[in-house]
């Protein structure tokens, strides 16, 4: 049986330079390939006029260009788009554009499910099905950036959609890679976040190999009995054993730690738990993200009362931590965090059919999203 085809998008800018050395082609030629796919954003190895033809034949017998057909496209009444793509083998994933005031965020997605099995979440109810290759992460962008007048309108990339990124370490880092390749996107890790439940391996990995991306760590709890509820990740890798590990993170790096913190109403979002997260993080260098949640029907949450919302802001920034709550988008096409669709349980909206299933998404007043 002949294997799938391997997306050109799949390799990193070495990574080409290095297979057309080994087919005997020059390795320069890698650059204006990537600015076709990035720059450019080709959709056929035919538009890559400055690349020879029988070296446009070659790459065509060899790789795949592209692979994400769009299954829908809903709008958002805030603005927020949400794709939903097919990918070869049939599986969906979904991808979210925010709109801000000065710049827009793209929430991509790195895995087809999630392992993780977070209570609140309805991708965990999936499962894992696969990991997106960094080609698939990468194609994300390209088809959201094909839709505004300028791919520099896409600002942020946060990797927060559909699965724990450090789950797909290799491919999410070889996606990382080329998005900020100045031949192509040219995004600064300050303007890539990659987000975790908590995978304490990973992340002393990310740390230690100074992966140029932000750090977005979802933390939701500030004891181990609620954590371990809510985030199964926890029974393994619990709060002392995470938070050294972000201890770690370098403080005077230009990249950026987060503590995402879903809020729950009656779960996580008292003034008690506001004091807990206070000393947890004394002398981390990082800022946390408060996200009131908006639990999808099925689910036994409910949304924090507003008052205690900004009650528990205000302590954090009374001591010292620079606090920001982050208003859900998309929320009328499920694209809000955690407003997701799982098989037969999807909602049937204005856009909503039955799907194979989403993403836990959420943008901050000013900017992010988080899943
Ligand atoms: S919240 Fe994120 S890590 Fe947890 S199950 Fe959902 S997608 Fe996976």
């Amino acid at each position: 049986m002949t294997p799938p085809m391997e997306y050109i998008e799949d390799y990193t800018l070495a990574g080409l330079s290095r297979w057309l050395a080994a087919e005997g082609e020059k390795p320069f030629r890698a650059k204006q390939i990537f600015q076709w796919l990035y720059r450019h954003m080709a959709r056929d190895f035919e538009e890559m006029t400055s690349v020879s033809r029988a070296m446009r034949a070659k790459l065509a017998g060899r790789f795949r260009l592209g692979g994400l057909e769009r299954a829908a496209v809903l709008h958002s009444e805030d603005g927020s788009v949400k794709y939903r793509f097919r990918l070869p083998d049939g599986n969906e994933i979904e991808t979210v554009l925010m709109p801000g005031a000065s710049h827009n965020t793209l929430c991509v997605s790195t895995q087809v499910g999630c392992a993780m099995g977070c209570d609140f979440c309805m991708t965990a109810r999936m499962g894992l099905v696969r990991n997106l290759t960094a080609g698939e992460i990468v194609q994300q962008v390209v088809q959201a950036a094909r839709d505004l007048p300028d791919r520099a309108f896409i600002r942020n990339v946060v990797f927060m959609g559909m699965g724990e990124p450090l789950h797909n370490y290799d491919n999410v880092v070889r996606s990382i890679e080329t998005l900020s390749e100045d031949n192509g996107f040219g995004f600064s890790g300050r303007r890539l976040t990659v987000s975790t439940s908590g995978l304490v391996p990973a992340i002393r990995r990310f740390i230690r190999e100074g992966v140029h991306a932000n750090l977005a760590v979802s933390l939701n709890a500030v004891t181990d009995e609620v954590r371990t509820a809510l985030m199964p990740v926890n029974r393994r890798w619990n709060l002392e054993a995470l938070l050294a590990a972000c201890r770690e993170f370098p403080a005077e790096s230009r990249i950026r730690l987060t503590f995402e913190y879903v809020l729950l109403g009656g779960v996580n979002d008292s003034l008690a738990d506001a004091r807990r997260l206070v000393k947890l993080l004394h002398g981390i260098k990082c800022k946390v993200n408060l996200i009131p949640y908006n639990p999808p029907p099925g689910l036994p949450y409910r949304p924090p009362d507003l008052e205690r919302v900004r009650a528990f802001q205000r302590k954090l920034l009374d001591h010292g931590l620079l606090a920001t709550v982050r208003l859900s988008r998309g929320q009328d096409i499920q694209a809000a965090c955690g407003q997701l669709i799982a098989g037969e349980t999807a909602p049937r909206g204005r856009f909503a059919r039955p799907t194979r299933g989403p993403i836990g998404s959420a943008a901050p007043v000013d900017t992010v999203a988080g899943g």
